[in-house]
């Protein structure tokens, strides 16, 4: 038992109280530093959202300068200086490219799963509301897709678990296979080698989009990387031709840039690595530099047209937190977007990441590790009893998670993804940290497996 009564997020609270976790009481750059005073690199980016360390003068700063102004007013019916401006910053930062629709337009709220389910009522609405109104009530999703967990967005998550657990209540979904499905490259399906896999996922795409013809309210995906299913890394080209069969067949693309955005895949955009511009792109966790719970889905013109009308037509988009748009968060998002371009956020998420390539190189001949994958900082260590023939490990062994225990004893904060063992820095990590990041990786490993 703890002696705490906090119920823990995603946790297995019995297991949990006999692991002893650290109870972190501060931090220092890129390290945790638990009530004991141990120090621990911060391996997952306080779980994928961390930017520039923590305790960042500039956005400490702009944290303070904001509570001597105001700390929270609602954006319901007033507006909010900061906020204005962030929606600004975030429209000139937008992926865009030469003949397709800007995305101008930028709503709050506060969590990456909030941001996605925006997404999903304004497309559903959005078909409702235009011209010739269409009741399209059928979302596209990636098998293995996660974009949160909520009802609306597990319903569009990939994880089966969820759909045995909470499917009673979700909403109406057909899932498109995914090009890169866990065990890819080095485990593939039956009939399927690793070029044909991606080809066959695309033109089942195709086939579902014309089978559910004027019924999908959109296809939402995380682009490039499906995080929390496995960190799935999609084949160059592929983003790009989920967006061009989405345009011929007139459904809205939702690019869940949550995980990816912020310069993880090496661009701030993951959608910018292909020249992909969604109809809708769904951005939080690194938003604020990791630090205060923003979030925004970015549209464009035609979607925001759709909601326009005298307030009796009820054309208004109904959604809206307490804490949309939040002044202190948005202070600290402001602040941590000017130095993510002052620093140039994405080349060092680039050299960090050619940086743990090398120093991971030894793992390559490792007798338990199936594959290292990289895309960007997002770093996923495959674990299996035998490599060749591929040999899973037994599940209830949970060698990931004892790997992330042995990373924990070494001083390194790391999360597992069943027994891939994913490595996500900062992006703004010193090139420098990357040695210690993978030799205690590696010792983890060693002592896992
Ligand atoms: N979308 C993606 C791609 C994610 O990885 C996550 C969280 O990991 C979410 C949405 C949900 O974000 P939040 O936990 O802030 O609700």
């Amino acid at each position: 038992m703890t002696d705490s009564p906090l119920w823990h997020p995603f946790t297995p609270m019995q297991a949990f109280a006999e692991e002893r976790a650290p109870v972190i009481a501060a931090a220092d750059g890129f390290e945790l530093i638990d009530v004991a005073g141990k120090r621990y690199l911060d391996g997952v980016s306080s779980l994928w959202c961390n930017v520039h360390g923590h305790r960042v003068p500039e956005i400490d700063e702009a944290i303070r300068a904001q509570l001597d102004r105001v700390a929270h007013s609602t954006l319901l019916g007033l507006r909010c200086d900061v906020a204005d401006e962030l929606a600004r910053q975030l429209v000139r930062i937008a992926p865009a490219a030469a003949g397709t629709e800007p995305l101008t337009k930028v709503f709050f709220s506060d969590s990456g799963a909030t941001c996605v389910e925006v997404g999903l009522k304004m497309a559903f609405q959005y078909h409702r509301q235009k011209a010739t109104p269409e009741r399209r009530d059928l979302f596209l999703k990636l098998s293995h897709a996660y974009h949160g967990d909520t009802v609306g967005t597990a319903s569009v998550g990939g994880i089966s678990l969820f759909h045995t657990l909470y499917g009673e209540l979700f909403y109406k979904t057909a899932a498109i296979p995914s090009p890169t499905p866990p065990g890819y490259p080095y485990a593939l399906p039956e009939g399927h080698d690793a070029d044909s896999l991606p080809r066959w996922a695309l033109a089942e795409t195709d086939r579902l989009l014309g089978e559910h013809a004027g019924r999908v309210a959109a296809l939402v995906m995380e682009p490039r990387v499906q995080g929390a299913g496995g960190l799935l890394m999609h084949p160059a080209g592929y983003l790009r031709s989920i967006r061009e069969l989405c345009t011929k067949h007139d459904v809205p693309l939702i690019a869940d840039e949550v995980a990816v955005g912020f310069g993880k895949t090496g661009e701030t955009w993951a959608c910018q690595t292909e020249d992909v511009v969604p109809d809708f792109l769904c951005t939080a966790k690194g938003l604020t530099g990791g630090y205060l719970p923003v979030a925004a889905t970015l549209t464009t013109d035609r979607i925001y047209d759709a909601f326009l009308g005298e307030p009796h037509e009820l054309r208004t988009f109904f959604h809206g937190h307490t804490f949309t748009g939040n002044a202190l968060g948005c202070a600290a998002a402001l602040a941590s977007l000017k130095k993510y371009e002052a620093d140039d956020c994405p080349a060092n998420a680039r050299a960090l990441s050619e940086a743990i390539g090398e120093r991971l190189a030894p793992l390559a001949d490792h007798p338990h590790v199936a594959a290292v994958r990289r895309c960007g900082v997002m770093t996923a260590i495959d674990l299996v009893a035998e490599r060749v023939p591929h040999r899973p490990f037994p599940p209830e062994r949970r060698t990931g998670h004892r790997a992330v225990l042995a990373a924990r004893e070494r001083g390194l904060i790391l999360r597992p993804l069943g027994d891939t063992l994913v490595l996500m820095p900062a992006v703004g990590m010193p090139v420098g940290l990357a040695d210690r990041l993978c030799e205690t990786a590696i010792a983890a490993i060693d002592a896992a497996t």
